[in-house]
This record gives structure tokens, sequence and C-alpha cells, in this order.
């Protein structure tokens, strides 16, 4: 048994004390501190907001030896208890790390439980100490004493701690308790609840069309906590066991889709019950807490997740079909107009890579990068589509994996997934591992037409220069040239201020559509590192700037059928 204790009880100074105590088995011990949380794929180094490690046995200080950055070895006089002390900064307001001030505290416990050599499959007993008024929302199971145990470090780490003065609020989901509790950063406590009177009840939809997504008549979890942080502006989401993080804008609130995409994360989270924590790639059975590791089906994990969350407020009956159309369109949009797609990565290495290049962003990432999320949700679609001419659907291969592997938490690798398409679409054993690994799409536009679909491009009206740009500190500055495009052709490079084009001064990124001729030799006046240049652009035609995706009016009773089928998750 580890016992950890947090005590929360100066939030003004963002530092959590941590008190750790155990009993060692062997003379020497090693200590680590994760440098990952699972579900988000980055080395984030934890350790680096942990000051002041202090060792004590019998009221004698040990002098612990540093092993590596985020590790240390202690040599041990005797096998009497331990306690190890340190304090964390607490001051990134992240669903993956922790944060506290007089507000409330969030603590990620992967960012802040040190793993003691040999008490990983351990209980470890969690207490806290927190401010007056302040309550506990911790999803493990409490004890008569008031702390929390978890059956293992694992489950420790798995466990996100909010409190605050917010109050929970209760609703049941096939007579599984649920908690739901928001820490509203920019309004009144509950103000989410008053502007949407039906919240608990939508989610708890949700909640309900995941299960009969999956073929089931209860949630996975025995209980569930969901957590929410409602900020000014921010997007997030952090699946776990038996509960979620979910951190959203109340900006976005305000846009009439705004509280579709709410439900469109609470979905998207607790879908991950199942697909990721527990249906989990074999790669992570079990985690490495301390380095990164290449999970190839993380466009499986999260593709399939992003595509079914979109569904799953119509299936919960709290978005129309034009909603659904109108956020796939997006998606396919957004899609087909990054670069990344066709020179960057193929999907598994989008997956690969993930480490080192998605949570990485900068501003060339949209040429050679594609997110795992975003053409896995594609690639989603178009093998429901393709499941669907074989009589079959995507959330039964989903299930199929489920009941045949995730109910008993054993891995999957990719040759089950491609075996558990096969099996329900044999043309998919070829097909599958060419999309995963190729630049060329499938054909989306037939099988849109499938489903009474249809994609339309919508060309800008402007001439395309090849770049784009943004007011910075009262310069204009290129903030993207398009790879191979007339901006690059030109010489121009990001971080460039534009000046003029034809003698014509430059202000706002407005001003430079009127001014283009498509096909003309034109010349920019730039400054860089604060010389001016001149160069000479020829900007290309109106290139396309969105698509949009439509109901198609010609659009035969079959494919009608077969789109009510596909909208309710259906096989055909
Ligand atoms: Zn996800």
């Amino acid at each position: 048994m580890v016992d950890i204790s947090l005590d929360l009880s100066e939030p003004h100074s963002h530092l959590v004390q941590v008190s750790l105590r155990c009993t060692p088995t062997t003379p020497v011990l090693r200590l680590r501190l994760p440098a990952w949380t699972p579900g988000s794929y980055l080395i984030r180094d934890y350790v680096r907001h942990l000051e002041g490690l202090e060792v004590r046995q019998g009221g004698q200080r040990l002098l612990p030896c540093r092993t590596d950055p985020a590790g240390w070895r202690l040599e041990l006089p005797s096998l009497e208890p331990l306690e190890i002390r340190y304090q964390l900064l607490a001051a990134d307001l992240t669903v993956r790390t922790c944060h506290l001030d007089g507000d409330h505290g969030f603590l990620a416990l992967a960012a802040l439980a040190l793993e003691v050599e040999g008490e990983r499959w351990a209980p470890h007993r969690l207490s806290l100490h927190l401010p007056a008024g302040w309550r506990p929302f911790v999803p493990l199971p409490r004890q008569a004493d008031g702390s929390w145990l978890a059956k293992d470090f694992d489950q420790l780490v798995d466990t996100p701690v909010e409190a605050g003065p917010h109050h929970e609020h209760h609703f049941s989901v096939a007579g599984v308790p649920h908690r739901w509790v928001c820490w509203d950063a920019t309004a009144a406590a509950d103000s989410l609840l008053k502007a949407h009177p039906t919240l608990l009840q939508d989610v708890a939809a949700v909640c309900e069309a995941c299960c009969r997504l999956m073929g089931e008549s209860a949630p996975a979890a025995p209980d569930y906590l969901f957590v929410l942080h409602l900020l000014d502006q921010g997007y997030g989401g952090l699946e776990h066991d038996t509960s979620t993080v979910l951190q959203f804008s109340r900006q976005t609130l305000l846009k009439p889709e705004g509280y579709r995409q709410l439900l469109q994360l609470v979905a998207h989270e607790y879908l991950h019950q199942w697909n990721v924590c527990r249906l989990r790639p074999a790669a992570l059975c079990p985690i490495d807490y301390h380095k990164p590791v290449i999970v190839s089906g993380l466009w499986f994990a999260e593709g399939v997740t992003s595509y079914f969350d979109q569904l799953l407020p119509h299936l919960a009956g709290l978005s129309s079909e034009d909603d659904v159309v109108h956020d796939f369109g997006a998606d396919i949009s957004r899609y087909l107009l990054t670069p990344g797609r066709f020179h960057g990565q193929s999907l598994r290495q989008s997956s690969e890579e993930a480490w080192v290049k998605l949570y990485r962003r900068e501003a060339n990432s949209d040429d050679n990068q594609i997110s795992y999320y975003l053409k896995g949700a594609i690639l989603s679609l178009v093998l429901d589509l393709e499941l669907r001419r074989s009589g079959s659907c995507l959330a039964q291969v989903l299930r199929d994996l489920w009941v045949r592997l995730g109910r008993w938490g054993r891995g999957y690798r990719e040759h089950d997934l491609l075996e558990a398409f096969s099996h329900r679409s044999p043309a998919l054993a070829a097909v599958l591992p060419a999309w995963l690994d190729g630049f060329e799409d499938p054909d989306l536009p037939t099988y849109l037409q499938d489903v009474g679909l249809r994609l339309e491009p919508q060309q800008s009206l402007a001439p395309d220069p090849g770049l784009r740009a943004s007011p910075q500190g009262g310069a204009l500055e290129v903030v993207r040239v398009l790879r191979g495009g007339p901006a690059q052709v030109a010489g121009l490079v990001l971080g460039d201020e534009l000046i003029a084009l034809d003698g014509l001064r430059l202000r706002k990124p407005e001003d430079l559509a009127p001014l283009l001729r498509a096909g003309q030799c034109q010349e920019i006046t730039i400054s860089r590192r604060g010389r001016l240049r001149h160069l000479a652009i020829t900007a290309a035609v109106p290139a396309i700037e969105r698509w949009r995706l439509l109901l198609d009016p010609a659009a035969g009773p079959e494919a009608l059928q077969r789109r009510r089928q596909w909208l309710g998750v259906v096989p055909c």
C-alpha cells in the first residue's frame, strides 16, 4: 500500500504539497514521475514542476541520487516506512496538467504522483486537504475515513481530481450513477445549467446513445464523473476509465452550433470509455509512462471516436439531419484543403508521429501533417459507407472488437483491426492497408452518393496569392506561405511584413484581395528583418476556399433509405 496525501490548502501559492508514505521491500528503491499522461501523446516532462524532494526514514533524512531527469535511486539503511515529500507547481490550466488557484484546483495525477518501484500493482490510498468550503470530486471508491482507494498506480494516475466550492449534479444512465461538475471560470456557479436547463437530460441522452451504439445495455464504467471547465476560451477533453475532463469555451457556447459541439465533446470522451480505455491498442498494455510509445492504431482510437461523436447527438435526438451533414461537411472541407494529406503524412505515419507532430503544430504544419483525428474521421465515414455496401456498418465492427477483445481487456494489434473489418467486408482486406499507407483518397463523392449526399466546391472571389497575413504588433505579417504557391515562388517567407502592393499601402489582411490581379506580375513591397525589399508576385486564379456537403435533391428512394439507416447507425 502507498499512501499519497495532497495538500491544496494554500491555493494562491499554486503549490500542491505532496506526501507519499510506503514501506519498502528492497534496500534499493527507485522513484519516477511519469513523463506523459495516457490519451495525450506528448512527452510533457511533468518533473519540471516538481520542487524540494525530501525523503525521510525513521527521522533520518536520506539523499536521493538522481538517475535521470524524472527518476531517483534511494539506498535505504533499513526497510522501515519511508516518507517522501515534495511540492508541485500547479499553474497550467489544461485537461492534462495541474492547476490550483483561489477559485479551484484540478490535478491530473500523472503529472504529480511518483511511481515507487515495485508498487505499481499495489493499492494507492489518496487523501486530500482542501481549503475551507471546498469540495472534492474524485472518481475513485471513497473509504470510511474520507480517503479514496485506487487498486493500483495505473488507476491512481487515471484519476482526475477536481476541487472547489462548486456543486455536483446527479443523473443515471441505465441505473449507473453519473455526476456532473462544472467549474465555471467566467460566471456564477451553475450559470450553464440556467442557460441550458435540459443540459443534464441531454448529456444523459447522449450517454444512452453511446451505450446503444456499442450494443450494450449499460455503460462500461460502474459509475462516471464528468468534470467541465468552462472558460472564456479553450477546447479539449481527456478520457479516463470512469470519468472525463472537458474544457469548453463560453464564446463557443454563444454560437448557434456551440451547444451541439459541447454535446459532441461529451459523446467523444464518453465513447472513449469503450474505444481506447478498455478496447485499447496493445502498445498501451501496459502503459509505459516514461517514454513515447508508437501507437499505429491512433487513427482507429481517435478517428472512429471523432466520426461517431458527430452522429451521437443525432442518435440521441438532439441534432437534425441538416446539422450532421453540416458538421461532416466542415470536416471534409478542412480535410480536402489541408495539403499535408497528399504530400505530408499517411494516416499510419500521422498516428506514429503523434509525439513529435500533432501536439507540436507550427506555421508549416498544414504542409507536412494531417491529423489522425481528422483523416481518421473521414476514413471512418468511408469505411462505414463501404461496410454498408456489404450489409454491415462501422458500429458493428466496433462492437465485434469490443466483444472479442475490449471486454476482456485484451489489447488489439493492427491485424485484429484488419481482421475485424475484412470479416464484415472482405474487400477491405486489401483496400484498408492501402488507405492507411497511401496518399490517394478513396472515391469520396461516390461513397457520399450512396446516402444521397454530394460535395460542392466554393470558389474564392479573389485571386490566390498563396499566403495568409495577419496583424501582429501593428504590422501586417505573413503567417502562412503555401508550399509551391505564388508567394513562395515570389520569395516571400513567414514573418515578412507586407508593406504595399503595386505601391499601394497594405494595412489590414482584407486590403490585399482587391489589389490582386490573377496571372499578372505585380510588385509587392515587404520588410524583412528591418530591410525593405521589392518582390514580383503573380497571383493564381481564385482557389477553392471551402467544400460544402449537401443533400442531393436527385437522390432516389434507395439512397434516402440508406441515409436514414446511416444516420440511425443501423446496418443497411
Ligand atoms: Zn479522443
